[in-house]
């Protein structure tokens, strides 16, 4: 099979079925053979793995999946790319294309469905636009998740590996480290994609933990902690949970567990570690 990697390939494929890219999906196609084995690579695909892609696009990943592994799933949300994808891929019998959008995809249904429950690896060249609710409702919905291996904005992989007092670090930092390992295979350059991208791109593989790094009583409150800290990240705690609603936590009952923590009561949440977030979260909780 000739590889749809080859820029020559995808120009031909554009151009047979006149094919116009759309900005509002974030449509920029590999066109580099080098990184398609290095996301395959890092991702550890074998036949003996169910994959999700998202965002297939002409199916120049699909079609290198489809190569490592058991089966692909690859959903789609734009309906002109589904007569390419019949035709560019028709010669594998491993292969699901769902024409839809993945944010209204019950994701664990297709996983009971085609894996038996069982766990799923997801690869993708991801539409930017919505990496965070992409990756947060996988990890929300508790997908069935081994790994998470994804190409996304070069500042997004940034925020995800980020520590404490650094520039990027995050809610989305925290949510990722609480739910995966994030691990940086590469950086990426535009001229890997057809048309390219006006940001830097990175990929990540995010290992989903066997066992949750830290103990966290109420993890809808911890996040909530973590979301009103972040929204304000220049005010300290005491002044950020006080403006949040949803927390219903005094300043007296911040500072009370600041105090009992051996912290300052002027400490800003962009100090503190998910370890210390989550014995934060557990100290208002009780206090409650
Ligand atoms: N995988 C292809 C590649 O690497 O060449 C295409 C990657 S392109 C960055 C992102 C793909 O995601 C496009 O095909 C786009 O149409 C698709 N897409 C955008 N929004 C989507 C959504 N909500 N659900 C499913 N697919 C989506």
């Amino acid at each position: 099979m000739e590889k749809l990697s080859n820029p020559q390939k995808t120009i031909e494929v554009i151009k047979k079925y006149q094919f116009n890219f759309q900005k509002k999906f974030g449509q920029n196609f590999l066109i580099d053979e080098r990184v398609i084995d290095k996301i395959i690579a890092a991702a550890e695909i074998t036949k003996e793995d169910c994959v999700l892609e998202i965002g297939p696009g002409i199916g120049t990943l699909t079609q290198m999946l489809a190569e490592h592994a058991k089966q692909v799933i690859a959903v789609e949300i734009d309906k002109n790319l589904i007569p390419v994808l019949e035709d560019t891929l028709g010669n594998y019998d491993n292969i699901l294309i769902i024409n839809q959008d993945i944010l209204k995809v019950d994701i664990n249904e297709l996983v009971e469905k085609y894996n038996g429950g069982k766990p799923i690896k997801v690869v993708a060249n991801l539409p930017y636009y919505i990496t965070t609710p992409i990756i947060m409702g996988l990890f929300e919905s508790h997908v069935p998740l081994e790994s998470v291996t994804v190409m996304v904005q070069k500042e997004v992989a940034q925020r995800m590996q980020e520590g404490p007092n650094c520039k990027e670090y995050g809610a989305l930092s925290l949510a990722v480290q609480y739910y995966a390992k994030p691990y940086l295979v590469a950086n990426v350059p535009p001229n890997c994609f057809m048309p390219r991208p006006n940001v830097g791109s990175a990929v990540i593989r995010l290992t989903r933990w066997e066992q949750c790094p830290v103990q966290v009583e109420d993890e809808k409150f911890m996040f909530a902690l973590i979301r009103a800290a972040f929204n304000q990240r220049r005010k300290t705690l005491v002044n950020a949970v006080n403006n949040a609603k949803e927390l219903e936590i005094t300043k007296e009952q911040m500072t009370a567990a600041l105090n009992e923590l051996g912290y300052s009561p002027t400490l800003r949440g962009e100090a503190l570690s998910l370890q210390e977030f989550a014995t934060l979260s557990n100290t208002l909780v009780k206090g409650k």
